[in-house]
């Protein structure tokens, strides 16, 4: 069987480019007559992949010294615990609650210290981002936090809150390099990287040093200290390997690509297409507000549950796959990360034209 658009937010679509290449790499890395999963961390070969791929992103995303970039493990959740165990020198942080992610990393911060819900969309069902620019920030608070893109419901951060001053972390999990970012706006950017960059497994931690400190709260685990890890340049304990060298692979795609601003330009063009069609459809609807729609997810529904159900049989039986929408929230969610190629989406367009036509 051959490969059909997938529209995952995660676990999701990787270039064909990379698994064609990780394939051909699969029994024998470069003459070392192994496959890179059944290689010591500690080789030379793989000293090569994972500074290479350190060194790659540092370029994609123009890091500048000052921030270390960590591969850890855990995915992104386990950071909603590793950050107020790092960062919560005065015990108390804001938090910006946009959609599950969000509330879920200022539940987890609440076991930790004080987590103070500075702004939310709750009272829409998170389908918009709030204002942000003059929020009531504690003035002992440690850090800002926000999930930068919401994965579920499909809003994005065009404008980053005026944090008055505090650090700003960061989810990015599902927007990791879809753009151009100024990392210096922000003091830890993280992101699972399932959704946009490689296989699941892997954390991606970019955080600027001043940081980094010994002074975690009581208790908190060695593997959970950000310390460990960038004293040991993410080597500190058998990293996730394989995760990392495919991560590696993803990274010079996308230089090859063009970098950020031609991901950013690739993904505008997808979003486009399919933003058009639900603005003038008569049976689809999109169900963001518009000045706060996200690049990569995008969720819709026509208003019928029923009817949803049966576009995404008919959609999968198509060739298009993993359309439904979160368990929590129903309707279709198309996730359209970098991979995902312009044809996708413009045939997933063509089918719905032709699903509405059929439905109306
Ligand atoms: C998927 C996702 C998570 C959770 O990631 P895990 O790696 O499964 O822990 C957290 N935040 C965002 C924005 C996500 O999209």
């Amino acid at each position: 069987m051959g490969r059909v658009y997938n529209f995952s937010a995660g676990p999701a679509v990787l270039p064909e480019e990379v698994l064609r290449e990780v394939a051909d790499e699969m029994m024998d890395y470069r003459g070392t007559g192994m496959s890179v999963m059944e290689m010591s961390h500690r080789s030379k070969a793989y000293e090569e992949i994972i500074q290479t791929a350190e060194k790659d992103l540092r370029d994609l995303m123009n890091i500048p010294d000052n921030y270390k970039v960590l591969f850890l493990q855990g995915g992104a959740s386990q950071q909603f615990a590793m950050i107020p165990m790092n960062l919560m020198k005065n015990k108390k942080a804001a938090y910006i609650v946009t959609g599950q992610w969000a509330k879920k990393a200022y539940q987890e911060a609440q076991m930790y210290g004080e987590a103070v819900a500075v702004a939310s969309s709750a009272d829409k069902t998170f389908s918009y981002i709030p204002d942000c620019s003059d929020l009531d920030i504690p003035e002992d608070a440690d850090y800002v936090y926000i999930c930068e893109n919401n994965t579920i419901y499909g809003t994005k951060f065009w404008e980053l809150p005026n944090t008055k001053g505090k650090n700003l972390v960061s989810d990015v999990s599902s927007c990791f390099l879809s753009e151009p970012v100024d990392v210096t706006k922000y003091g830890v950017i993280y992101g699972g990287v399932q959704k946009n960059i490689g296989p699941a497994g892997v954390v991606i931690v970019i955080i600027r040093e001043d940081l980094i400190t010994e002074d975690t709260l009581p208790g908190t685990p060695t593997m959970l200290k950000y310390k460990i890890h960038a004293d040991n340049d993410s080597l500190y304990n058998t990293p996730p390997a394989y995760g990392i060298y495919v991560c590696g692979k993803v990274f010079q795609w996308i230089k090859k690509m063009g970098g950020l601003s031609a991901m950013k330009e690739h993904n505008e063009k997808k979003a486009k297409i399919l933003y058009d069609f639900l603005d003038e459809s008569k049976l689809f609807k999109g169900t963001v507000e518009k000045k706060d729609r996200s690049l990569m997810n995008v969720p819709f529904v026509t208003g019928n549950e029923e009817l949803d159900a049966k576009f995404v049989k008919e959609a999968k039986a198509a060739g298009f796959e993993n359309l439904k929408g979160h368990r929590s929230v129903g309707g279709m969610r198309a996730s359209i990360y970098n991979a995902m190629p312009i044809e996708g989406v413009e045939k997933l367009v063509e089918f719905m034209k032709k699903f509405e036509a059929e439905n109306l």
